[in-house]
């Protein structure tokens, strides 16, 4: 039989939480082969929330769910893990000043890092999704000296996943046949989503945006003023028509990148956000977006792309944001 992947999720009570949970045991992160143990974590406040999903998931009889365990200590929580699913964060709350944020999530993910470091099974593969969530990585990665830079990403996947679903819609191609869309940078407003090397059943979508919306001038307006500012500012479309943030997008978008880092990715590039190695001129060391392929169990940047004024602007500056992130958190002593 297949030993279990042990499986760390913190803020496994929230609403995030609540969506990946169901998944992942029914064994749709790593397939229908392998086992899994759960290990949630949560402040006090949320460990009832937790524990209340744990008795759901007993009530599913999942037959992959080996173990369940909740907890609210990092250090426990993080033991002998080989993925961490980083949900939990301190939100920004009407008033609150960026410091005070970098301040609170440091003090979630500095110790988390250390957690990570201590414990974690060595081939652990940490993810965080908990916003902002490039520099919480950072400060994760940099509390945990003994476990490889590049096994701390952060989620762009539903950044990516929106991209591909407008896209889907305007040039009129099924979702699954666009290939080769790229987000670059911060996941926040300034994140740049490329179209420039994609395509759709075989063709370039620069190419059939022209065809479709009357000339490159208007395929420009259109990823201009429509595309790119729809894709960065999604998040906030969803809270306006549904009432509250986006749940299950953010769930399966989890779930797409951790499947994909660990089984391979079958078609074309994803992105992801991972520890910059100096491509593309984004400083190394810094979490960015990348074009990312998984090769043996591990991402790699996409080389070699020619990106044209415009998208080295771009991506300049949401660079420029994370490196002002970086300072502010280093500043603080948070690195
Ligand atoms: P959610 O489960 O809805 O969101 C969790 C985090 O995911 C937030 O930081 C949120 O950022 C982020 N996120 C990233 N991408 C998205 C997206 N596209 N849409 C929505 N959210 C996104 O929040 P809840 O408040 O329901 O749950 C959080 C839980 O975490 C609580 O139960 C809390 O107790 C717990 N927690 C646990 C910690 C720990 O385990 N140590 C530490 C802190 C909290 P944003 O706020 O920007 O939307």
């Amino acid at each position: 039989s297949v030993k279990p992947v042990t499986i760390t999720i913190t803020g496994a009570g929230g609403q995030i939480g609540y969506a990946l949970l169901f998944r992942i045991a029914a064994g749709e992160l790593l397939g229908p082969d392998t086992p899994v143990r759960l290990q949630l974590l949560e402040i006090p406040q949320g460990v009832r929330a937790a524990e209340g999903a744990a008795l759901e998931l007993q009530d599913c009889a999942f037959p992959l769910l080996a173990h369940v365990d909740v907890h609210d200590d990092a250090e426990a929580a993080f033991r002998g893990t080989n993925l961490g699913l980083l949900v939990g964060a301190r939100p920004r709350t009407a008033g609150m000043e960026r410091g005070d944020l970098l301040v609170a999530n440091g003090g979630i993910f500095g110790p988390q890092g250390e957690a990570i470091n201590a414990g974690a099974a060595d081939d652990v593969r940490i993810v965080v999704v908990g916003n902002p969530a490039n520099t919480n990585a950072l400060i994760a990665a940099a509390h945990a000296p003994d476990v490889p830079a590049d096994r701390f990403t952060a989620l762009t996947r539903l950044d990516h996943n929106r991209a591909l679903g407008q896209l889907a819609t305007t040039v009129g191609t099924p979702v699954g046949e666009i290939r080769d869309v790229a987000i670059w940078g911060n996941h926040s407003a300034t994140q740049f989503p490329d179209v420039s090397h994609a395509t759709a059943g075989g063709q370039s979508v620069p190419a059939l945006l022209a065809a479709r919306l009357g000339g490159p001038d208007a395929a420009r307006e259109w990823l201009v003023d429509h595309f790119i500012p729809r894709v960065a500012k999604r998040g906030a479309e969803i809270i306006e028509v549904r009432g509250s943030s986006s749940v299950a997008s953010a769930a399966s978008a989890t779930i797409d990148h951790v499947h994909d880092w660990v089984l391979g990715t079958t078609n074309g590039w994803t992105s992801a956000a991972v520890v910059s190695d100096g491509s593309y001129d984004v400083p190394e060391g810094i979490v960015s977006s990348f074009p990312v392929e998984s090769v043996d169990g591990a991402w790699r940047i996409v080389p070699g792309l020619e990106l044209d004024a415009f998208a080295r602007h771009r991506i300049a500056v949401s660079v420029a944001e994370l490196e002002d992130e970086r300072d502010a958190v280093r500043a603080l002593g948070l690195l």
